[in-house]
């Protein structure tokens, strides 16, 4: 089978010759064509990092393993893994975990997570405004494809691993609408898999309680931010982030990492420990179907661990017996191939299960009724009451101004005068009855250009199918 390699910046070369050495004694049924992204490509003038024939070539082979990349300093350089995830639908990013205790040091020996991440939106969207002098947004998009993508992943993976758990991570006591879809959505989904338990976490005492009692987790998942946070604290608490791959899959292609970057510093050096590239590409071989190349490779290196054989990175007087450099515990890896681990477990990929993750399907659409509008409006002042007798100016028959916020909280009717104000204020208009109209949204703006109301968006107010699909003032 055909994959595509890069063998990106800094540390990268060395660690993925190690890796490809290992994959290719290992018997694996590769064959390599190599790309080149990073930052030569970038230096070039590409701001993308990547040329327009190497996306030709990643599309045609479909799976792309890549080593870490140096993104310049200084504006105007796109971020390549954000691009290739979302060019590419790679919907899912999916971590293990595991702590390799006592040979690596850590707080959490019995540590054994996988956080299965959202990898296309959430605040990833990259979707921001600034509306006032003093404030600038960032849109939160949360799809129900998004979440039952990545949920029916999260399930799907689990019973093809073999694991007992999925714990969701959301915040969907604040955010109501879009953590609480997430949260919704995982529930609808959990039901569909009794054989697993499932359990959800708000975020804040979730995180928590995996930085302190990690064991208390199997497979995590959760939205794009909180998962791109959470998955870095979960490798680090294992013991080394330098020993964590992970997998970025899509309907149609799919691509395998370690978590670190290019360490600039150590390259060329021989210094670099190849186990999170190489972690990446056994969850690529798993991916592919070569379980039992991925298996001989994964207890060749554990046993090699055991043994105390050791980058720098990892090296320690008490457990270590050798120091080696890149090429090196390659090579030890290689040795090793055929062998079993003695403390560490080894590991058994093989499943006769297939993931079934069918494409999304749109829902039959709801009713949908505009119900109000919020017209957002920039107003340098500082009394709510003021700004409420200018907005009211602006009202139609049977259209009123029912609540201004700023920041979310109610400061009119009846805000508190504690209430800091900014110059961006949330104007809310619902009609006295029924539905409101487009074209009495329009009239209010019309209205609000002749009394100089500066009004920087609007966001309308629906229901679907009779539910609220937008969320109430704070304290109101
Ligand atoms: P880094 O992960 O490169 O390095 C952090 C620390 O970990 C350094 O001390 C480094 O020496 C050490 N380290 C990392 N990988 C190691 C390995 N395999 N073996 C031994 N030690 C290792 O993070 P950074 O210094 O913040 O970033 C350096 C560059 O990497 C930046 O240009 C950044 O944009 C890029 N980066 C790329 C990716 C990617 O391509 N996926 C991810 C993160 C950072």
């Amino acid at each position: 089978m055909k994959i595509t390699i890069a063998k990106g910046d800094g540390i990268g070369p060395e660690i993925m010759d190690a890796t490809l050495r290992i994959l290719t004694a290992a018997g694996a049924n590769l064959e390599f064509e190599e790309i080149e992204v990073g930052e030569k490509v970038y230096l070039s003038g590409n701001t993308s990092g990547i040329a327009a024939e190497s996306w030709d070539i990643i599309r045609r082979n479909k799976v792309f393993l890549k080593a870490p990349i140096t993104t310049p300093q200084g504006g105007g350089y796109k971020s390549l893994n954000v691009t290739t995830r979302k060019f590419l639908g790679l919907y899912s990013n999916v971590r293990p975990c595991k702590s390799l205790h006592p040979f690596v040091q850590t707080k959490h020996p019995i540590m054994d997570v996988v956080i299965v991440r959202e990898n296309e939106e959430d605040l990833y969207a990259g979707i921001e405004h600034q509306q006032t002098d003093e404030v600038v947004q960032c849109l939160k998009l949360i799809s129900r494809p998004g979440c039952e993508k990545i949920v029916r992943y999260a399930f799907e993976y689990a019973k093809q691993q073999n694991r007992k758990k999925v714990t969701c991570f959301t915040k969907d006591n604040i955010m109501k609408q879009s953590d609480g879809l997430f949260h919704k959505v995982f529930d609808e989904i959990a039901a569909e898999y009794p054989e697993i338990e499932n359990e959800h976490w708000i975020i804040d005492i979730g995180a928590a309680k995996l930085a302190d009692t990690p064991e208390a987790f199997d497979v995590i998942v959760m939205p794009n931010l909180y998962g791109d946070v959470l998955s870095d604290v979960a490798a680090q608490i294992t013991g080394s982030v330098g020993l964590a791959g992970s997998a970025n899959i899509g309907e149609e292609c799919a691509m395998f990492e370690a978590i670190h970057g290019s360490a600039p510093r150590r390259a060329g050096q021989n210094l670099a420990n190849p186990s999170g590239l190489l972690q990446g590409a056994i969850l690529m071989l798993n991916h592919i179907g070569q379980t039992a190349i991925a298996e001989k490779v994964q207890n060749a290196w554990l046993k090699t661990l055991e043994e105390g054989i050791h980058t720098y990175d990892i090296y320690n007087e008490g457990t270590s017996s050798q120091k080696v450099g890149t090429r090196e515990f390659a090579d030890a890896i290689i040795e090793r191939l055929g062998q079993k681990p003695q403390t560490l477990s080894a590991v058994s990929y093989a499943s006769d299960y297939t993931m079934n993750l069918p494409k999304y399907q749109r829902k039959a659409p709801k009713q949908k009724a505009l119900e109000g509008v919020d017209l957002f409006v920039h107003w340098p002042g500082l009394e709510a009451n003021e700004l409420a007798e200018k907005v009211q100016a602006i009202e139609l028959d049977g259209v009123k101004l029912s609540m201004i916020t700023n920041r979310g909280i109610k400061v009119w009717p009846e805000g508190f005068k504690e209430t800091f104000c900014t110059d961006h204020w949330r104007c809310r208009f619902k009609p006295a009855s029924g539905s409101l109209s487009k074209e009495e949204i329009i009239h209010l703006l019309s209205n609000a250009v002749s009394k100089e109301l500066d009004v920087v968006k609007t966001e309308n107010l629906y229901t679907f199918d009779g539910v609220a699909g937008y969320s109430l003032g704070q304290g109101q």
